[in-house]
């Protein structure tokens, strides 16, 4: 049964505390990069697959200069040989190239603009013959969907898998419930889907993701271009979660059929191994710049930014497909006190839009907004009627999700290492200005 969130105890989060307690094992003493704006805080890639509660998380690693490893890696970035990169990348493409009539390479995207950016290159620049696939955000926001449209209207073919609407919501559900991630869902079938879709429908060997994970503070090899099967891959069925529940319970609780999960499963070791699959980063072979893509997609693809700026931070072009994004970065404000003007903000330090003093004044402005704006949409999302769902909803002791219960439940993950409760406030215990 998923009890209604009671009132944590207030004692564990005083202003003066000691030791305060830390949730999801992480670094008790927080720190700031001194290059932009990210703190030690800020998870990396993991098996999303595995993920519970109490799972340890992998953070980002800090250097002993107190640089994050990011910022590392956009240094190194300055220092590669691009056109020995392209070469590498013309290679590749003239290997895979096809002579039968078939789709070539997979590119997985919303039609955003890396993606955009993405399969223009492979298709106009190399002579490549690209299938895009798409994963089904929960909910469109209106200019995501035209974007879409506008990338298939740029001469693309697309796939567009969206999930079993019932499933989805399900899962995601039990994800904000038992992990505070809401995007869990959506973020499986991004991962998982296209490798997938690439050996079980389309028999297509390659696949081009965008920039690399490393860009973003991800330990992975920044001098591999492939990558890690991990992400995809699992050895044991059985050692699965989705949303932090077993198959099994999924199926026998929650109205949910393997059928309707399949699409968010990572493949099985056995299926990898008897297929031939690269799964690439393109971002390996052409210097990724998220802005420049940006202005790539709107030329020559008529790639609209939004028409308003999106919540809890400044920008209007960055992952705005999906209006449960506003949500997802609202939870990781609260989880480890990064919000979604500290993501696009370092980014924008690191690629030199912005330096760090501004980077700080918009994350002090605009970080850990509450998105208001389709709250009341992505509540009733979020709730499991009785109608829609007879059986599923006998396992919450409130079904239907509002403001309330979400408040509650958010202060049931605030760590308390990160946050101090004071004047009736909840406040960062510390931030990146000051
Ligand atoms: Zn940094």
């Amino acid at each position: 049964m998923i009890i209604y969130p009671k009132r944590i105890n207030k004692l564990n989060y005083k202003e003066n505390l000691k030791n305060p307690k830390t949730f999801y094992g992480l670094d008790t003493n927080i720190k700031f990069c001194k290059k932009c704006t990210y703190s030690n805080q800020k998870p990396t890639s993991e098996k999303e697959y595995k993920h519970k509660r109490d799972t340890k998380k992998n953070t980002l690693l800090f250097d002993h200069e107190g640089i994050c490893y990011a910022c590392r890696i956009l240094e190194k970035k300055e220092k590669i040989d691009w056109d020995l990169r392209k070469h590498q990348l013309k290679k590749l493409c003239d290997k895979f190239r096809s002579r039968n009539g078939n789709y070539d390479c997979l590119v997985p995207g919303s039609g955003g603009k890396d993606s955009f950016y993405a399969a223009y290159k492979l298709k106009y620049e190399f002579g490549m013959n690209p299938l895009t696939v798409t994963w089904s955000p929960h909910l469109y926001t209106d200019w995501g969907w035209k974007n879409f449209n506008s990338w298939i209207g740029a001469g693309f073919a697309n796939y567009l898998l969206t999930p079993n609407g019932k499933t989805h919501r399900i899962l995601t559900r039990l994800a904000l419930e038992k992990l505070f991630h809401p995007f869990q869902p959506f973020m499986l079938g991004q991962q998982h889907f296209p490798p997938r879709a690439a050996i079980q429908l389309f028999k297509i060997p390659l696949v081009f993701y965008g920039d690399m994970n490393a860009e973003f503070g991800s330990p992975d090899d920044y001098n591999d271009p492939s990558r890690n099967s991990k992400f995809f891959s699992t050895k044991k069925k059985s050692d699965i979660l989705i949303a932090g529940t077993s198959l099994e319970e999924l199926v026998r609780k929650y109205e949910v059929s393997k059928q309707d999960l399949l699409p968010f499963m990572p493949l099985q070791n056995s299926e990898l191994k008897n297929s031939v699959l690269h799964v690439h980063y393109l971002g390996y072979y052409l210097k990724w710049h998220p802005q420049e893509c940006y202005y790539f997609a709107a030329d020559k693809g008529g790639f609209q930014a939004s028409p308003e700026r999106t919540a809890g931070t400044y920008s209007k072009y960055n992952s705005i497909d999906d209006k449960l994004d506003d949500f997802h970065y609202y939870t990781t404000y609260i989880k480890f006190g990064i919000g979604r003007a500290t993501y696009d903000s370092a980014q924008e330090i690191r690629n030199k839009e912005i330096n760090r003093e501004e980077g700080i004044a918009l994350v002090k402005k605009f970080d850990g907004e509450f998105p208001e704006r389709f709250s009341k949409e992505i509540f009733d999302y979020l709730s499991i009627n009785k109608k829609k769902f007879p059986k599923a909803y006998k396992n919450f002791e409130q079904p239907i999700m509002d403001l309330k219960y979400f408040n509650l439940l958010s202060d049931k993950f605030r760590s308390p290492h990160i946050w101090k409760f004071c004047k009736n406030k909840w406040k960062l215990r510390k931030t990146v200005w000051n």
